[in-house]
Order: C-alpha cells, then sequence, then structure tokens
C-alpha cells in the first residue's frame, strides 16, 4: 500500500517516531508489524527494506513507527535515509502482519516485557486499550540502557498499566530500579497462573536468551508469545 510520510516525533535523543497517511485506511491489530520500503541510491547490503512494528493504535488514522538511530556513522544507508524523510515523500508499506497482538480473552492475566525498542508493539497495545476504555490485567517491565532512554510514558500512565522500569547503566540521579531484564524479575512480577501469558519484544540475542531462561525457570511454550528484532546488539 502506499503511504505518505507526514512528520516525525523525537521521542529521545536517538530515538524518533514516523507518522505516514495511508492512501486508504488499513486494518490491522495492535502489536502487527509492517515492511517498510526506502528505495535509495547505493544501499548497503541490508538494502531498502525493514520490517517495523506499527507503533500506533489501530484507532490512530495514522500509521507510526518507532526506530532507533545508530548515529551518522554506524547507521545503515536505510536509517540514514528515513532519518532525513521530507515531508510529501511516498513510499510502499506492507499490509500488516503477525500474531504478536492481544489474546482474545480479556480476563487473561499478562505481563509485557519489553527491552529497549522492543516496547513498540506494546506502545500500539497500551494506546489502542486507552482509546477503546478496555481493561485488562497487564504488568509491564521495561528494560532500558539508561534512562534518557525511556519512552512512550505518557501512554503507560494513560492505560493505567503498572509498569517497572529496569535501568541498565543509570546515571547517579537515577531513583528508581536498576539492573537487567531476568527470568527471575519476570516471574517475581507476577507469580504466573496456569493462564498467565508472558510476551517478550525486543533484540533478537535478549529475546532468545529469556525465552531459555523462562522455559527454564518452568513456563511453558503456550504461555510465552515472542516478538525478535534482528540486527539489534544485544544490549538492548
Ligand atoms: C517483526 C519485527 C518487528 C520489528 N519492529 C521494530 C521496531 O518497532 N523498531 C525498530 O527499530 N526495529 C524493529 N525491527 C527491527 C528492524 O527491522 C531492523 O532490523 C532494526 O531496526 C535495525 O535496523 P538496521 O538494520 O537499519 O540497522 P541500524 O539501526 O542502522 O543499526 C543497528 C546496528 O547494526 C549495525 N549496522 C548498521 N548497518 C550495518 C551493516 N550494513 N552491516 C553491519 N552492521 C550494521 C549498527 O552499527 C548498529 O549496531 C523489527 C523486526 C522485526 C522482524
Amino acid at each position: 500500500m502506499r503511504v505518505v510520510f507526514e512528520r516525525a516525533r523525537e521521542e529521545a535523543a536517538n530515538i524518533t517516531t514516523f507518522y505516514f497517511r495511508p492512501e486508504k485506511p488499513v486494518h490491522y491489530t495492535a502489536g502487527q508489524f509492517t515492511e517498510l520500503t526506502i528505495p535509495h541510491k547505493h544501499p548497503d547490503k541490508r538494502g531498502i527494506k525493514r520490517w517495523f512494528t506499527l507503533s500506533s493504535p489501530p484507532t490512530d488514522e495514522l500509521l507510526s513507527i518507532t526506530t532507533k538511530y545508530a548515529g551518522n556513522d554506524k547507521s545503515s544507508s536505510f536509517k540514514r535515509v528515513l532519518f532525513k524523510l521530507q515531508p510529501g515523500t511516498e513510499l510502499n508499506m506492507a499490509e500488516p502482519m503477525g500474531d504478536f497482538v492481544l489474546p482474545k480473552l480479556i480476563q487473561t492475566p499478562l505481563v509485557f516485557v519489553a527491552g529497549g525498542i522492543g516496547i513498540t508493539p506494546f506502545h500500539s497495545m497500551l494506546d489502542w486499550l486507552a482509546a477503546t476504555g478496555e481493561q485488562r490485567p497487564i504488568k509491564l517491565l521495561y528494560g532500558v540502557r539508561s534512562e534518557d532512554e525511556i519512552i512512550f510514558q505518557d501512554t503507560f500512565a494513560k492505560a493505567a498499566v503498572k509498569s517497572t522500569i529496569m535501568v541498565g547503566e543509570p546515571s547517579a540521579a537515577w531513583g528508581g530500579e536498576r539492573g537487567r531484564l531476568s527470568a527471575e524479575l519476570i516471574l517475581g512480577l507476577e507469580k504466573p497462573s496456569e493462564d498467565t501469558l508472558v510476551y517478550v519484544s525486543g533484540p533478537e540475542p535478549m529475546v532468545e536468551h529469556l525465552e531459555k531462561d523462562l522455559k527454564k525457570a518452568g513456563l511453558k511454550e503456550r504461555q510465552l508469545v515472542l516478538d525478535f528484532f534482528p540486527n539489534y546488539p544485544p544490549e538492548y
């Protein structure tokens, strides 16, 4: 589908949300992803297409993606072009897809675990819940490297979700939780019942590591819902 880039919003020094207007309304479910194509001259070996979660709630008329910039010297050619997009640019986006979405039963206890930019599908879900007024038992555990990479706090507040933010390398001024995401922490947050679902989203190596540890700690395969973001280093 054709989309037109409308505007960007800086969420943190190295994280930006890009808003696109679709040529016709798009039906999708919060948590799904798309593939964005940005044709450009001399693409590097990673090419001109990327998968991105739609960080927007399906109730918004604009579609958004939220992503990180590794700096001019380290970024892929795709990201360098994305971060310089001019409003009015027409691009192609794939129809949204994927099953990293909320379960049908609204009473299912949910634990959302996000590493860094892995927060994007949860933003879409929580913003959608706030917009529709639907309430679900959700606890959010959000790990970031430093506190200036914490984004979307207004959405967590609006959705009235119980959130814990873990900062891996905090400044001396940080008064909240410190450390890395672990299976122990996740299971300590919500003593899992047979019905609890644990959603984990973030850099691929982080999600793989937590999947292994959560299973070792007794969580069943059917209780885990995973979203892997490739090409990011493990330390979200
Ligand atoms: C289902 C799904 C959903 C996703 N959702 C999101 C999302 O919501 N937000 C998001 O940001 N990403 C998301 N991703 C990941 C996304 O598709 C990219 O893989 C990711 O953003 C990294 O982008 P990049 O390759 O342009 O690298 P960059 O972001 O530019 O850089 C990432 C790292 O790779 C290194 N690097 C950059 N270019 C190269 C190169 N040519 N060769 C070797 N190393 C290089 C950089 O130095 C840096 O360490 C998702 C992926 C999937 C599969």
